[in-house]
């Protein structure tokens, strides 16, 4: 086994596409220090500018000495600490949802939840680029699982018109993770009535960022806006992402939370996260709440990228939100990009296939409030001179 192991890495590396880790020596910030050298960072998911701010660090020490480091045990046996309780109602409160439940990361939310929301004789509508953890939930899940085109909203009708299967769940990202558009979710939602259908959406990058103080895609659509909202809507987002820490939540009505409790394996058979990081994620989304400030000059830097990158052969894609894709084609034309950029000092990652379809390598650009007008007039500056230097 090990020998086709190394020959499968060896083929990984002559196609350009064998990954390489980073070694990071500073906090997660637009600054950092990678493999020993200093960078100006467009990597990170941390939208906000809040996976090292002052107040996160010190509610994080103090929890830490109100509640200890671990959760000991399953949330189901004593696991389930009063500031993971006190979390869930807020994020239920705040996202205008019946109840919430926490999860260890959003990988674990999705298998779980996918994993006890479907079974056999259920289906799952899937968007083609919906992220790899979607996808593996609903193979986990044992349901029939159904592509559709990206956002291709009659693509969806034509399946769920003949589908037979006794409970449907159309499950999507709200942003997609590597192209930054979002997701046609009022007309899902309506398709959810026409067809007694679930919607679960995955919200991974729209909270903090979309929507009134940052509540996220539904509410940016207006759809938990007011009552009576949908019992169909149920919403996952990770708590690692724009709200700065780590962990996740499924939000929806309280008879599926409830049920999630009860059969979700990734939440009964897994120790939830540390008391002290629900805590700190207490003060994280009162700061996304208060946030207007950070989201303001975060769109005021996406609009200034948008106007002032003008290429030739390169093009970004349509996004309005923090992840803004620079679609170079090839897998080593895009790594090669990516390198240049980082003699310069610059970091923006290659993101090649499988996670993006063969021939749109990318490099992905995110965007954080952290970051100053300063810190996008030199990345703009830097992917021009990359453009003339490497002959595209
Ligand atoms: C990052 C991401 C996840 C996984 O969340 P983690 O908390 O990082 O495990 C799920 N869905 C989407 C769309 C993501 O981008």
């Amino acid at each position: 086994m090990l020998k086709s192991l190394q020959k499968e890495l060896e083929q990984r590396q002559a196609d350009g596409l064998l990954r390489q880790r980073r070694l990071l020596d500073s906090p997660q910030a637009e600054h950092i220090v990678a493999n020993n050298k200093p960078y100006l960072s467009f990597c990170s998911n941390d939208y906000l500018g809040l996976a090292n701010h002052p107040s996160l660090i010190a509610a994080m020490q103090q929890a830490a000495g109100n509640a200890g480091v671990g959760s000991g045990a399953s949330g189901l046996v004593t696991g389930h600490h009063r500031y993971h309780d006190d979390l869930e109602k807020q994020l239920a409160r705040f996202v205008n949802l019946p109840a919430a439940l926490l999860f260890s990361t959003g990988y674990m939310a999705n298998i779980g939840t996918l994993g006890a929301l479907a079974g056999r004789g259920d289906a799952i509508f899937a968007d083609k680029l919906n992220h790899a953890c979607l996808n593996d939930g609903s193979y986990y899940s044992l349901a029939e699982f159904n592509r559709f085109a990206h956002n291709d909203v009659a693509a969806l009708e034509r399946l769920l018109k003949v589908s037979t299967a006794k409970h449907k769940l159309i499950a999507v990202d709200a942003v997609f993770s590597m192209d930054g558009d979002l997701a046609p979710i009022p007309d899902y939602l309506a398709l959810c009535e026409k067809y007694d259908a679930y919607l679960y959406v995955d919200d991974a990058h729209g909270f903090g960022v979309l929507g009134e103080q940052g509540k996220g895609s539904l509410n940016y659509f207006h759809l938990t806006k007011n009552m009576p909202k949908s019992p169909r809507i149920i919403m996952m987002a990770t708590l690692g992402k724009a709200a700065g820490v780590a962990g996740s939540f499924v939000a929806g009505e309280q008879v599926v939370i409830d049920y999630l409790i009860q059969k979700a394996k990734s939440y009964v058979y897994s120790t939830p996260a540390p008391p002290a990081l629900s805590a700190t994620l207490a003060a994280s989304v009162k700061l996304i709440e208060q946030g207007d400030d950070l989201r303001a000059n975060l769109n005021s830097l996406i609009a200034y990228l948008k106007d002032n990158l003008k290429l030739k052969k390169w093009q970004l894609m349509a996004s309005d939100t923090p992840i803004q894709p620079l679609v170079v084609g090839g897998n080593k034309e895009a790594l090669a990009l990516s390198e240049y950029l980082q003699t310069l000092g610059i970091l923006v990652p290659a993101i090649r296939p499988p996670t993006v379809p063969v021939g749109t390598a990318r490099l992905r650009i995110s965007l954080s409030a952290a970051h100053t007008l300063e810190d996008v007039k030199k990345l703009v500056a830097a992917i021009h001179q990359a453009e003339s230097e490497l002959g595209a």
